[in-house]
Order: structure tokens, then sequence, then C-alpha cells
């Protein structure tokens, strides 16, 4: 229901609607829908790395996490965590003398960044691949099903950092 109220937010005076608890006015409820969208691509950082133990590759999952100006990017389905590790591998490989590369944290970061801002055309990477669960199909679906399909995306399993160094 709309009616002409103080948003609770802005606190102009406009048409506004209860929104997550308060009274908000379009542009408010747009901002909102706007931010609750871009979280999407943390929540996706998350999921994937939910089973993630190793301590380097946590420190930048918390990295990106921080990261919510990149959420967006993080979305991008030709992307995976597992991908962004070779990546990561084969740039500090470079830098590496012998065996061994001291590579700084925020270097490293800047890399993992680099991975989900560039698309992987560009970075010339192949798509990542992603196991699609299979889904069996059913007679009666159309009917209850919602219309917008909720991605569902699944961790990607103990990721290590440097494990194959
Ligand atoms: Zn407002």
């Amino acid at each position: 229901m709309k009616c002409k109220d103080k948003c609770d937010s802005c606190n102009k005076f406009g048409y506004c609607r209860g929104y997550a608890g308060k009274v908000l006015c379009e542009n408010c409820i747009e901002l909102l829908e706007n931010r609750r969208i871009n979280m999407e691509g943390i929540e996706r950082i998350k999921v994937l790395a939910s089973e993630v133990k190793d301590k380097p590759l946590l420190k930048i999952i918390d990295y990106l996490i921080s990261r919510t100006d990149m959420s967006e990017k993080y979305l991008n389905e030709d992307k995976n965590l597992s991908q962004m590790i070779s990546f990561i591998k084969s740039l500090a490989k470079k830098e590496a003398v012998g065996n061994v590369a001291f590579i700084e944290d925020e270097v490293v970061y800047g890399w993992a960044i680099h991975y989900w801002d560039e698309s992987n055309e560009s970075l010339n990477l192949e798509k990542a691949k992603i196991e699609e669960p299979k889904t069996i199909s059913t007679k009666n679906e159309s009917a209850s099903k919602p219309k917008t399909k909720k991605t569902t995306w699944h961790a990607e399993g103990q990721l290590s950092l440097f494990d194959m160094m």
C-alpha cells in the first residue's frame, strides 16, 4: 500500500511503503534492493569457500568478502575459486626464484581481485568448468515452480593455495 509519508531513511516526504520493517520512499527501496542484489556475489564466494580450511587461501577469501564493491563480479559463473587459485599460482611461479616465492599478501590480493575483475577472455583463461547438478524434470513442475529461478551454488571442497607448487 502506498501513502504519502516521511521516509524513515532519507526523511523526505513522498510516496512510501513498508519495506524491511521500515517506511521507505521509492528511492530508498530501490537503493536497498540494489544492495541486496549486489550482496549475492559475496554470498556466492561464501558458499564456494564453505569447505576451505587452508589458511592462506582463507585470508584471500576474507579479503574478497571484504570487497563488497566487487560483489557483482563474483556472480560471474565463468569463474570459480579453483580457477582463481591456478591463476594466482601461475603468477606466483613467475615471481619464484628456484622453487620459492615470497609474495606480499597485498600482491596476492591484487591478483585475486584482478582474476574476478577481468573477463576470462582478457586473462586468456577458459571458462571455469562448473559441475551442474543434474536436474530431473517432472511433469507438473511448471505449475508450482516460482518464476524466478534461484541460482544454487555448491562448495568447491577443500581447496588449498600452494599444494601443487
Ligand atoms: Zn527515502
